[in-house]
């Protein structure tokens, strides 16, 4: 029998993911897989699709290879939307279109083939660092980071941080006055498995302070990490 929709209705509340992919029999698989899992899942196969959806999706499955708009395109104009996750698919051998998505806010990505396993575990890391506590902004002494609309306020005054910025600074936010170490930082903002120069942590970390302006709000623990501090 046909299936023409999705298998299960969701809650209201559900995480909503949108399938962008061109290949229908992927893309109905994937929607199936995600709705079975508890999501509000549904597929477009095309880049212009992915733009005009509405509502504005929680999660966006994005395949770079689209035939109208060039995913990394597609990519760029849904970053625009603070509260949109977005996970990559490339093909093997589409590296450079990986990093160059990475580059434009993606939050992470999965080379085809991948299982339906793998995907929803993405899915779920990529929920939780987007938003670790559910919608609720977080809040320590003069500053407020929230992660829905991944705006940061300090003493009521917008600060605008690259992507990379705002997820450092939510690291910290997500429970402030424990120390987090650098590799926890790394793994969490950049890739699970970074094996590369901490040194680029140091860059990111001085703009972030320098855009907050609060001296000792982001703390060093020698030797340790960082922490908020009781700054303000
Ligand atoms: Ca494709």
């Amino acid at each position: 029998m046909e299936q023409r929709h999705a298998p299960a209705s969701q809650p209201d509340d559900a995480l909503s993911v949108l399938v962008v992919e061109d290949d229908a029999g992927l893309a109905g698989s994937l929607v199936r897989g995600l709705s079975r899992a508890g999501y509000r899942a549904t597929g477009v196969g095309t880049g212009r699709g992915a733009l005009l959806h509405r509502p504005v999706p929680d999660l966006v499955l994005l395949d770079l290879g689209l035939p109208d708009l060039d995913g990394v395109e597609v990519c760029r104009s849904l970053r625009r939307r603070p509260d949109v996750a977005i996970i990559v698919v490339t093909a093997r051998g589409e590296e450079g279109d990986r990093v160059v998505a990475l580059d434009e806010g993606a939050d992470d990505y999965l080379v085809k083939p991948f299982g339906l396993a793998e995907l929803l575990a993405r899915v779920r890391a990529v929920m939780r660092r987007v938003r670790p506590c559910g919608p609720g902004p977080l809040t320590h002494g003069p500053l407020v980071v929230d992660p829905r609309t991944r705006k940061v306020l300090v003493r009521g005054n917008d600060i605008a941080l690259t992507p990379k910025e705002f997820d450092i600074l939510q690291c910290l936010a997500v429970d402030p006055g424990r120390v987090v170490t650098r590799q926890e930082i790394l793994e969490r903002v950049w890739d699970a498995h970074w094996y590369g120069p901490t040194k680029v942590l140091d860059v990111h970390l001085a703009a972030l302070r320098r855009k907050l302006g609060v001296p000792g709000l982001v703390e060093t623990v020698y030797g340790r990490g960082f922490r908020l501090g009781e700054a303000g």
